[in-house]
């Protein structure tokens, strides 16, 4: 077939293409459940329950499971487009709602429950889910908030019949497992388009509203199929894969896709997330692989070492969402033998951008080099591009030093939010909101969130770096620098610290601590001790309370 397009030179003039003569068959998020059931099927998805037991089920248990459940939502009058939420743990259940939703043109919408009520009520009207089901432990928050969602004409109780609620204030209640059980499977995915919409997620709102990115099913594929590479998280159909990161943080970060086109063994926790629990499930479940945010790490690494444990099969884990403290990544390789690839990326992204993996050119570096780049945020996966550009617009240089705001692009990168107007691109690049470094080898690396820099004396001073520093204390388990006003320098970093339990620490001792490791104008003036830190619904470290709890405090004037 030959086509004609406009030449870009000569105005009026055409070229003919040659066009390529492969099959059309549009990526769909249905080839991936059955490429899974089909070639990895008897490939196990254990899961720990809400009800409390284990749960074992194969990648075909699933396939049939999602297709007799794409019946039942059809019959209870979804129609293509229609989202539907969830409230739910990472377990098979939610996963075959991610399968039965999108394969079926339904718009799979994971709803984070750990946000406060008001504001799940908000993403759920502005998404208009019309069915919503929630795992048992999110029943009161559902017989709470249901008759505020005027768009949802199905609440559906993850559980089987034994386990439902004798009573409940929920209109209608269904059973999932009753719904599934109705259907016969004979049911073939549908083709489509494959810019349809496949699912919905909303940024957790640390940066005001809530705001929806719509992924696409040939986004979704191309995303999973970059996570899946070798110098992403380098899944195989060997590994087992555990996702500490929940199913409704950015699709477990692509997880749940990335693991039905490799065919892993996937474990689910549940609502299992504390350290002996997880600890437990790596060893009984033989776990190689994990993803989850550095909170979850420090549980799970306090846990292990408090009782003198060491994993036996757990090799790689990917840790992001907000910046693996060096001294994390350095416990977990040099005591546990854990890979740490430290990554980044955004809700906007699908969510993965960077991945800090090292090139052979690296293997010939001191140990403390390697980890240098390590602990950046890393290289750009094949599909996304990034700039950082200066105050002025203009483009900075990968040089390592000079920073400036992130931008982004590539087929996984929203172009606009869900019902918005405005677009949010600049140019046709996506502003992270981040700001960083790029070196010569395209290394990334995050030196702060535009909102969270310290600007001290028209100087920025990175937050993260304090933090890092700070958080290889021996005594200090948790860490947070926030500006605090001063009337020379506008702001000056104040170091917010949790002491490890027993561990008396001063200010003086902390201070000390930073010299000779930064330089002494970007130490903090201030230390303030505190229980505990406020964190996000994602695990974040919420940096605006924190400044809102601290907006009164004075620093020392000497
Ligand atoms: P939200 O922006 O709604 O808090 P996201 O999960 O989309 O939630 O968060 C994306 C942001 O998280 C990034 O823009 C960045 O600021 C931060 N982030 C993610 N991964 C890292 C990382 N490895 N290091 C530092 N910051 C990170």
């Amino acid at each position: 077939m030959i086509a004609r397009i406009p030449l870009p030179i000569e105005e009026g003039k055409t070229m003919a293409l040659l066009m390529g003569q492969m099959m059309q068959m549009p990526l769909l998020i249905s080839s991936l459940i059955t490429h899974a059931a089909r070639h990895h099927g008897d490939t196990e998805i254990v899961s720990k329950r809400v009800e409390g037991d284990v749960h074992r089920c194969t990648w075909v248990d699933v396939e049939l499971r999602a297709r007799k459940l794409a019946q039942a939502l059809a019959r209870l009058g979804c129609e293509a487009g229609d989202r539907v939420g969830t409230l739910a743990w990472n377990g098979y259940r939610h996963l075959e709602i991610y399968y039965a939703s999108s394969g079926s043109g339904l718009v799979c919408h994971t709803v984070n429950p750990r946000l406060f009520p008001e504001q799940i009520a908000w993403i759920v009207n502005d998404a208009e889910d019309r069915v919503l089901c929630f795992d048992l432990t999110f029943l009161p928050l559902v017989e709470k908030l249901a008759a505020q969602l005027p768009t949802v004409r199905h609440f559906v109780a993850m559980t089987d019949r034994a386990h439902m609620p004798a009573q409940t204030s929920v209109p209608n209640l269904l059973c999932f497992e009753e719904l599934v059980e109705a259907e016969n499977g004979d049911y073939r995915w549908p083709s489509f388009d494959e810019n349809t919409a496949s699912s919905i997620c909303y940024t957790s709102g640390t940066t005001g509203n809530p705001k929806g990115a719509v992924y696409s099913h040939r986004s979704s594929l191309l995303h999973a199929m970059a996570a899946a590479l070798p110098d992403g998280m380098a899944l195989a159909a060997r590994d087992t894969v555990l996702p500490v990161v929940p199913m409704f943080h950015v699709n477990a970060w692509g997880l749940p896709y990335a693991s039905a086109l490799t065919g892993c063994r996937v474990v689910f926790p549940g609502p299992h997330l504390d350290g002996k629990s997880l600890y437990e499930l790596f060893e009984a479940e033989r776990v190689s692989f994990s993803a989850g945010v550095p909170t979850v790490w420090l549980g799970l690494l306090t846990y292990v070492k408090q009782n003198g444990l060491k994993f036996s099969t757990f090799k790689r884990t990917v840790i992001g969402g907000s910046a693996c403290p060096p001294a994390m990544l350095k416990t977990l390789e040099d005591d546990y033998g854990v890979e740490v690839i430290h990554a980044w990326g955004m809700t906007e992204m699908s969510p993965l951008g960077t991945l800090a993996r090292l090139k052979s050119k690296h293997d010939a570096l001191p140990k403390e080099a390697q980890r240098h780049l390590q602990e950046k945020q890393g290289k750009v996966v094949f599909g996304v591009d990034m700039a950082i550009v200066g105050d002025d617009g203009g483009m900075q240089p990968w040089d390592g030093k000079s920073s400036g705001d992130l931008l982004v692009r590539g087929p996984w990168v929203i172009d606009r939010y869900f019902k918005q107007t405005a677009s949010p691109l600049h140019d046709g690049w996506f502003p992270t909101g981040d700001v960083a470094t790029i070196d010569a080898d395209g290394y990334m690396q995050i030196t702060d969130r535009s909102k969270d820099v310290i600007k001290s004396g028209g100087e920025w001073i990175s937050s993260i770096e304090l933090e890092n520093i700070a958080m290889a204390h021996p005594g200090v388990h948790e860490a947070a620098v926030v500006a605090a006003f001063h009337p020379k320098w506008d702001e000056r970093p104040l170091l917010v610290v949790v002491p490890k339990p027993g561990v008396e620490l001063t200010r003086a001792q902390l201070l000390a601590h930073y010299e000779g490791r930064i330089a002494k104008w970007q130490i903090p003036d201030d230390v303030v001790f505190v229980a505990e830190i406020p964190h996000t619904a994602t695990g974040k470290i919420q940096k605006m309370r924190l400044r809102e709890q601290l907006k009164d405090h004075k620093l020392p004037t000497t």
